[in-house]
C-alpha cells in the first residue's frame, strides 16, 4: 500500500513507534511504547482520526485557558482604569497590576 497516509503519533503517549498490519481491507495501528492499538478496521486512517481527535481536544484546552487569560486582563484593564479616574495613587495601581500578573504566571507554572 504506497498510497498509505502518514500516520500520526500515539494519542495515549505521542510516540511514533508504530506498526502497522493486516490484508488491504483491515489494518491493525498499534504503539510499540505503550501498547495502545486499533481501531483495528481500515486502521490507518482510524487510527489518525482518533489521533487528530486528541489533538482537537488540546488545542480546545489551550483556547479554553487563553479565553480565562484573556478575561482575567480584560478586568485587570478595567479596574486601572476605574483607579486612573477615582485618581487611585500609581503605586497602588502597579501593585494591582503585579498582583494579576504573579497570579497568572503561577496558574501558568502549575502546568
Ligand atoms: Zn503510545
Amino acid at each position: 500500500m504506497s498510497d498509505a497516509p502518514e500516520m500520526k503519533p500515539c494519542p495515549f503517549c505521542g510516540g511514533c513507534n508504530l506498526s502497522s498490519g493486516g490484508d488491504a481491507a483491515i489494518v491493525g495501528v498499534w504503539c510499540r511504547d505503550c501498547q495502545a492499538v486499533g481501531p483495528n478496521h481500515y486502521g490507518r486512517h482510524e487510527w489518525n482520526t482518533r489521533a487528530a481527535l486528541r489533538e482537537i481536544e488540546e488545542l480546545e484546552a489551550k483556547l479554553e485557558e487563553s479565553e480565562a487569560r484573556s478575561e482575567v486582563l480584560e478586568t485587570l484593564v478595567m479596574d486601572v482604569a476605574a483607579d486612573l479616574y477615582d485618581g487611585v495613587p500609581a503605586h497602588k495601581i502597579d501593585q494591582r497590576i503585579g498582583d494579576v500578573m504573579r497570579q497568572l504566571d503561577e496558574e501558568e507554572e502549575e502546568d
